[in-house]
């Protein structure tokens, strides 16, 4: 069978049942422990909660065969960008990150990774070719950016970043595997947070690496044993469930957002929009050859801070709340942040809220600006 999103999708629900025997639970089990039996020689089998764990291995068992690559689990998407950027650089070494992407990857080189000597160097999503790729240990690519949406030309990067010598680690986390295969268009590493439409419930913190290095998985296997920064069991188990609706919520809000994108760039309250679905959109043509959706987060621009938030607030079908992925619609104002955007910039992202009641709610709260 080729393997499509849908069959992927399909195999991701069957995949603890090959191996299941008569009366063990379909459901895998939470093990809380911190120790493991272990008389004589290890051999591989766990021993202690912060080197391995069989809640976590039943949840990177999905993530690996959504990645078509071995994963590693993180409590977090920071924790997982950590793990990846510690375990490949050095003292000497330089790094290139998006100017424009998630904030916390730049000040994690900034704060931290400055101070052990690697050099960090950043470039705005739209010119990140420019310049090449001569002289970078690791190139951290964000496609599409977040908050702006736009893209990076994958294959191509990637392709120019392993001409140079360097490596490269894609943040999927606006994609997620269904959406987007970084690997299959060349990355090195791929990092995601798993926070956002993989947890999907806005209730847990969770992040993955993944990659067919195994030298290199095996340096991220260890700094997460050696640094310690691991994920609790119930969490892992309760990504393990949403992972096991992804391509469901990931689908009804990728469909949402392609349904109103066009109908809220038409809206008269909205200067201008950003969703690579829409024909015209700076992101358009390279969407259509690298990613298999548009995505469910759509960039909007109302005329100034005040009406944006008023737009947040009362619309009575949007979250006001950082972050995204969810499956309740959520906005906000990404320049309370400090992001690199207009004060009436709005990051929507479209939740799980059935289509047509979501588009009434969004004009009518338009409409009363
Ligand atoms: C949220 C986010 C992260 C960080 O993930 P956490 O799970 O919050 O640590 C990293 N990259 C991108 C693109 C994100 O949106």
């Amino acid at each position: 069978m080729t393997e499509t999103p849908d069959t992927a999708a399909a195999r991701l629900l069957h995949l603890r049942g090959q191996s299941l025997a008569k009366g063990d639970p379909i459901s895998p089990p939470i093990t809380m422990a911190s120790m493991f039996h272990l008389p004589g020689t290890p051999d591989g089998s766990p021993f202690y909660g912060r080197a391995t764990q069989p809640t976590w291995q039943a949840t990177e068992h999905l993530l690996s065969h959504l990645e078509n690559a071995p994963s590693l689990l993180f409590p977090s998407g920071m924790g997982a960008i950590s793990a990846a950027l510690f375990a490949t650089l050095k003292a000497g070494d330089r790094l290139l990150v998006p100017s424009d992407g998630y904030y916390n990857t730049r000040r994690l080189g900034e704060r931290f990774l400055a101070r052990l000597g690697v050099e960090v160097v950043e470039r705005p999503t739209r010119s990140f070719g420019a310049g090449g790729f001569e002289g970078f240990a690791v190139v951290f690519i964000e496609t599409p950016s977040n908050p702006g949406l736009d893209l990076i030309n994958l294959a191509e990067t990637c392709a120019a970043i392993r001409a140079a010598g360097g490596l490269s680690v894609v943040d999927n986390t606006t994609m997620t595997p269904l959406g987007q295969r970084p690997l299959d268009l060349g990355a090195d590493i791929v990092v995601a947070s798993d926070t956002k439409a993989p947890g999907g419930h806005s209730d847990i913190l969770m992040g993955h690496v993944s990659s067919r290095d195994a030298t290199l998985m095996e340096s991220v296997n260890s700094w997460r044993t050696v640094a310690g920064g691991i994920p609790g069991p119930m969490e892992a188990w309760l990504l393990h469930r949403s992972l096991e609706t992804l391509h469901l919520r990931f689908a009804a809000m990728c469909a949402t957002a392609e349904e109103i994108a066009p109908k809220l760039a038409a809206h008269p309250a909205v200067q201008s929009l950003r969703y690579p679905g829409l024909p015209g959109d700076p992101s358009h043509t390279l969407a259509k050859t690298q990613m298999v959706t548009n995505g469910f987060l759509i960039g909007l621009t109302l005329k100034d801070e005040e009406t944006a938030e008023k737009l947040i607030n009362t619309c009575p079908f949007l979250r006001p709340a950082t972050s995204f992925g969810g499956i309740h619609s959520s906005a906000e104002r990404r320049a309370r942040w400090g992001d690199d955007t207009t004060g009436g910039f709005i990051r929507l992202s479209v939740g799980t809220e059935p289509a047509d009641p979501l588009w009434q709610a969004l004009d009518a709260a338009l409409n009363a600006l």
